[in-house]
């Protein structure tokens, strides 16, 4: 069968005999009732007139309709735009305009929202009306054919448009699977937003599944709800961001241990590796693997496989990618020189939807090469490791400071929860290095105390001059730092 989307999902529905499947607010779902649902959804979606190649806005918190509709959506030949339900109007509405999209799914809870953006298609409110369709299954796709239209760049201009391929996502959810999937291993912890490039690879990933896979569902990330469910359920692997485990490291973990949880994936954003060694030493028996990737390569583009993991790398390619780092010129450097990370295969996106606004120096995409805009090396084994990405650079006095490093120290001190550092411009040095901190509860520490902390560790030149306390340090759906906002709290 061709490798498509809506076949692997048509497949997935009859491979295993029925088994609890998937696990939110107190209740397993079954597999085959599931997959029902999701073949009524296409039914219902190809009643209502969407047709092969058709966009699909999906904007909900994550329950277990989320993967289904994506599931029905793929069947019925469509393209997936998940939009995280966090997005502004404004935004909505730019998106909605720019993929013409020719409906949109949403929950009860954000139909506010939706109307907000003036939206002129239809609405449907969960799946109910939906399901009341007939059951059908795939259509026939070209595995070149667009999947999912992926709106990106939230937090540094403009959302753009990733075109995905049913090749691409196949491929490296493929790989996802096989890379991660440990034996006997398959219940799962899942706090990251599936609306999110992050949390859509995953459920395409366990498409994949060669075993009966099981799913725990969280709305929303919250630490002390992530360690009773992951108890309670006594789930054997999870998915998580950086962010989550530092939240999670200013809890009790000692007080929670959770014997049968054997690896959590990471990726998304940096992970400090003392982040890594501390989760690790309180929290034994459980592995971090961290992986690291881009919308525009399928979401994922390196991983570290268990056994052959390297603590403070992002891992190996996987996808059938490789990797070249170049310098500013272009030039190939050799193993170990810091560069700018490039990415050739044939899961990288079709390109930017609109590409000639969307990309306007054309530069993201040369020939069948991405430039990824993120700074880092490959080792001798062909290892990845970031260093930051380009454009959260500092220059500070002809200096190039990563807030990235300076996040690390400052994330490091006992009773600090989360930093995050930006650069305010400033004549004297061009740009001055701002540290917004998040303490513990109860913390005493002062900024003297926290700046004199930073510059210990990363010496005179990188450390913050400014640190800005904060109730709490501004993040995105996925829990990444959001720069941006963070510029903004500097006027
Ligand atoms: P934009 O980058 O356009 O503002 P975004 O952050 O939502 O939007 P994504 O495609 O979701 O875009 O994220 C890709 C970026 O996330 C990478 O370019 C890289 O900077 C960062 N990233 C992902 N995984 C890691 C990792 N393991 N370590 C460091 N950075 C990572």
């Amino acid at each position: 069968t061709e490798q498509t989307l809506g076949r692997l999902a048509e497949e997935s529905w009859t491979r295993f005999d029925d088994h609890d499947s998937m696990f939110y607010e107190d209740v397993w779902h079954r597999s085959h009732a599931l997959a029902e649902r999701a073949r009524r959804m296409c039914g219902g979606f190809a009643e209502a007139g969407i047709r092969p190649g058709d966009r699909v806005v999906v904007m909900m918190a994550n329950s277990p309709e989320v993967p289904l509709i994506y599931q029905a959506l793929w069947a019925a030949g469509a393209v997936v735009t998940p939009v995280v339900f966090l997005v502004a109007p404004d935004e909505l509405r730019h998106i909605l305009r720019d993929s013409e999209a020719t409906a949109i799914v949403t929950s009860p809870e954000l139909v506010e929202n939706v109307r907000a953006a003036d939206v002129k298609i239809p609405i449907y409110v969960d799946t109910g009306e939906l399901e009341r369709a007939d059951e059908r299954g795939a259509v026939a796709r070209d595995p070149g054919d667009l999947a999912a239209l992926m709106y990106t760049g939230g937090t540094t201009g403009k959302a753009k448009g990733v075109m995905l391929s049913h090749h691409g996502l196949w491929h490296v959810a493929k790989d996802v699977f096989e890379m991660s999937h440990q034996e006997g291993k398959n219940r799962a912890l899942l706090p990251v937003p599936l609306s999110h490039a992050y949390g859509l690879i995953v459920t395409v990933a366990s498409l994949h599944a060669t075993e009966p896979q099981q799913a725990v569902l969280m709305r929303w990330f919250e630490p002390k709800a992530f360690l009773r469910l992951a108890a309670e359920q006594r789930v054997q692997y999870g998915t998580v961001v950086p962010t989550m485990l530092q939240l999670l490291l200013a809890e009790p973990l000692e007080e929670h241990p959770l014997p049968d949880l054997a690896f959590l994936t990471c990726g998304a954003a940096p992970l400090g590796r003392d982040v890594l060694e501390e989760f690790e030493r309180r929290m034994p028996g459980t592995q971090i693997l961290e992986g690291y990737g881009l919308t525009e390569t399928s979401v994922v583009t390196t991983f570290n496989p268990p056994g052959r993991r390297k603590a403070g790398s992002v891992g190996l390619p996987l996808g059938g990618y490789s990797i070249t780092v170049r310098d500013n010129e272009g030039e190939a450097m050799e193993i170990g020189d810091v560069g700018e990370i490039c990415v050739s295969g044939d899961s990288l996106m079709l390109g930017y939807w609109g590409e000639q606004e969307a990309d306007p120096e054309g530069t993201a995409l040369v020939g069948k090469e991405l430039r990824t805009g993120d700074i880092g090396c490959v080792d001798d084994d062909g290892y990845l490791y970031i260093v930051d990405r380009k454009k959260d650079l500092i220059i500070r006095g002809g200096f190039n400071v990563f807030p990235r490093d300076v996040e690390d120290a400052l994330n490091r001190h006992p009773e600090v929860v989360l930093s995050g550092v930006v650069g305010r411009p400033e004549p004297r040095v061009g740009e001055e290095v701002v540290a917004f901190v998040q303490l513990k509860e109860g913390a005493a520490v002062t900024a003297e105390e926290l700046i004199e902390w930073a510059r210990d560790r990363v010496g005179r030149v990188k450390y913050p001059r400014e640190v800005r306390f904060v109730d709490s340090v501004p993040v995105t759906s996925v829990l990444k730092l959001d720069r941006k906002a963070l510029r903004t709290m500097l006027d």
